[in-house]
């Protein structure tokens, strides 16, 4: 069974209505969503309203709610239905794309130091969640693998470790590349790596339900099947209109990610670019398979590449194996991605020449023309607030960005981390953000593949 297409939010489309998870490997394992509040129905009041029932919008309902609010969200399908619930379970201390050398050539030794921290009190916040909420989501150890796929690339992981070391006085291992294939990945593409402990695996889809239990249970209200589908004010309020009722709210914060439709807000038109990512997962592997590929390791693995791909041994011996997906989603490019990405898995691990997918599917991960997140509000009201564009490195930024947002909306004080807590920028250019793509991943395919 496969999911239905997904629909390009450039092209002013909402996420759809009222729809079903995807057929992911996720949704197969973790048994049934714990309950949410349904559709909106007829008219209410609140002081705060959230757009976006994934992570941010869960996360930022939570804290609020522990701050003594009563948030609505409102979800168009079902909460945790978007990248939330369907990503690669990669929990990481990452604030955008920036590596550990260039943060700090484009903001400065404080301010770079100032950006690493918040993303070890991102992660920090994911471990608090998951303690006190007793969510149970199939955490997977810690440590994060970057492969050099290609025998020149080990250089730039050695200038990481040496940039992280130095500069922030966080200790990252380099490994050659007989280390590598001896304890953790076997292959053709296995040519020296570095460890950061940091990092968790985890199932995505049961967090999203744990954080939608805890949400509910601090006093928010979750409302799944509730698009908004026209914003219009009143006075200063703002009215959130679903096809079932209306949200009267005086602040509103939007957490719809790769989801926005273009169009929906002024602050964030033409300052997004949905991107795909296409996941597959393997049948099992057997354990002689497991033995030839020497896939040992359980950290989670990224590689070199700029278009990278994510992978990771699953519990169950299943390989999970993802990448950036076509640049619009229809069944013929999800065909042709599966395909594309079962035959990268088996180019790094040709011992898995056999092996078969048993699922994939895609989401929109969400990038902006800085390559940074932007935590905010819009400038022409500051009672909308917003946290988007986690560059596909979103599980822990945005459940801290919820904390964050709600810290901000009781007046306490937030870091002082000016490449985040500012307005999104728009693209130059922005009605031509697709054809940049293009011309883009072109470029980065090419040089992925050189040197
Ligand atoms: C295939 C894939 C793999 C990924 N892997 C990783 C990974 O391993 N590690 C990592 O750190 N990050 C990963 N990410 C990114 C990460 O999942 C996201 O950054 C994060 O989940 C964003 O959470 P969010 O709550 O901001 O947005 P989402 O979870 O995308 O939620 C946005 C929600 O807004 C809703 N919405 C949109 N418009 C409206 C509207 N008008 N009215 C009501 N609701 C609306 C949508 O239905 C959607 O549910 C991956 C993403 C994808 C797609």
């Amino acid at each position: 069974m496969s999911e239905l297409a997904l629909r390009d939010p450039l092209s002013g489309q909402g996420p759809g209505q009222g729809l079903d998870h995807p057929p992911s490997y996720w949704a197969a394992i973790s048994g049934p969503a714990p309950p949410d509040d349904g559709p909106l129905v007829g008219d209410r009041e609140t002081d705060i309203a959230i757009v976006g029932g994934g992570y941010t919008g869960l996360s930022a309902a939570y804290f609020l709610g522990r701050l003594g609010a009563t948030p609505i969200v409102l979800e168009a399908n079902r909460p945790g239905w978007g990248c939330s619930g369907r990503n690669g379970g990669f929990a990481r201390p990452v604030i955008g794309r920036f590596g550990p050398a260039a943060m700090v050539e484009k903001w400065g030794l404080e301010t770079a130091r100032r950006i690493f921290a918040e993303g070890l009190a991102a992660l920090d916040t994911v471990r608090a969640l998951i303690r006190d909420g007793a969510i149970d989501c199939d955490v997977t150890g810690e440590g994060h693998l970057k492969i050099a796929h290609r025998a020149s690339r080990l250089a730039g992981l050695e200038a990481d470790a040496r940039a992280y070391r130095e500069h922030y006085g966080y200790e990252a291992r380099v490994l050659g590349a007989e280390e590598v294939r001896t304890r953790y990945l076997g292959g053709t593409q296995s040519y020296g790596g570095l460890v950061l402990k940091d990092a968790l695996g985890l199932n995505p889809l049961k967090l999203a339900f744990g954080m939608l239990a805890l949400a509910r249970g601090s006093g928010a209200r979750v409302h799944a099947n509730a698009p908004v589908v026209r914003w219009t004010k009143d006075g200063s309020t703002h009215v959130l209109h679903t096809p079932t009722g209306c949200v009267r709210a005086r602040q509103v914060i939007i957490a719809t990610n790769g989801y926005t439709p273009e169009g929906f807000y002024p602050a964030t038109n033409g300052a997004l670019l949905p991107v795909l990512s296409h996941i597959i997962v393997t049948r099992p592997m057997t354990p002689a398979e497991k033995t030839a590929a020497g896939f040992l390791t359980s950290h989670v693995i990224t590689d070199t590449r700029n278009l990278l791909f994510y992978f990771r041994r699953l519990p169950d011996e299943r390989i999970m194996f993802g990448g950036r997906g076509r640049i619009i989603d229809s069944p013929a490019s999800r065909k042709v991605q599966r395909e594309f990405l079962l035959a990268e898995l088996k180019r790094k691990c040709p011992a898995l020449g056999a092996i078969t997918v048993d699922y994939d599917w895609a989401g929109w991960v969400c990038v902006t023309a800085d390559q940074m997140p932007h935590i905010h509000h819009a400038e022409d009201d500051p009672g909308v607030l917003y946290a988007l564009g986690y560059q596909g490195s979103g599980v822990a930024l945005s459940l801290h960005a919820g904390r964050l947002l709600a810290d901000r909306i009781a007046g306490k004080p937030l870091p002082a981390l000016p490449p985040v807590f500012s307005p999104l920028p728009r693209f130059p250019l922005a009605a031509l953000r697709r054809l940049g793509q293009r011309v883009m991943f072109l470029w980065y395919r090419f040089n992925d593949e050189r040197g």
